[in-house]
């Protein structure tokens, strides 16, 4: 006897989610089962909700529920200092040090010769544009320390040879291999803060 192919659906569904290994899922499942119909329409809703409204920003590709995103639209922004990060949630991150009061620009991932990712999969062109229209006098690159990182951090620095921008990466202490997704506000924050200029 096992659940019905309804409820083993939802327990698959919920077994996508990082880090929900079957038992959990079970338990997901059952709760909702269990729970009034007021708690899953809640949480149907607000999936919903982000996935029609969340879009990335046009200028730095972070979370936005407009076209250009908070960050960006925020004049007292220092927009001649750009962060160069992996992922949207690399912007929250480094928003939390409180350490950098600049602008953004979210590649989208990191280059990956095994893995196939060229810099067509990342957001390099819109990056290339952005700069000329609008170039920064500093560039931090905060990716993650390990190969993939380390190649994409080059590439981009590769890309800014010759034109008058500073290029600096944050100070050693970002974990390798987790982005800066490991790393914890306070080193995060001294990391940026004595960043070191590379070119
Ligand atoms: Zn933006």
């Amino acid at each position: 006897m096992d659940y019905s192919p309804i409820i083993q659906e939802l327990i698959q569904a919920l077994r996508q989610l990082p880090s929900v290994g079957t038992r959990s899922a079970e338990r997901y499942a059952l709760f909702l089962l269990e729970s009034p119909v007021s708690v899953s329409e809640r949480l149907a809703e607000a999936i919903l909700e982000v996935k029609a409204k969340i879009q990335p920003c046009d200028r730095c590709g972070f979370f936005s529920e407009t076209s250009i995103c908070s960050v960006c639209a925020d004049s007292t922004r220092d927009s001649k200092l750009w962060c160069i990060v992996e992922k949207p949630h690399d912007v929250l991150k480094i928003e939390k040090t409180g350490a950098f009061k600049g602008l953004y620009h979210v590649l989208g991932g990191r280059l990956s010769p095994i893995e196939g990712v060229t810099p067509e999969d990342l957001t390099i062109a819109l990056l290339e544009r952005r700069i000329s229209e609008n170039p920064p006098e500093e560039i931090v690159i905060a990716l993650s320390a390990d190969v993939e990182g380390e190649t994409t951090s080059l590439y981009i620095a590769q890309l800014l040879k010759g034109k008058p921008i500073k290029v600096s990466r944050p100070a050693t202490g970002l974990p390798a291999g987790g982005g800066l997704e490991f790393a914890d506000s306070v080193t995060l924050g001294f990391a940026l803060s004595g960043r070191r200029q590379i070119s």
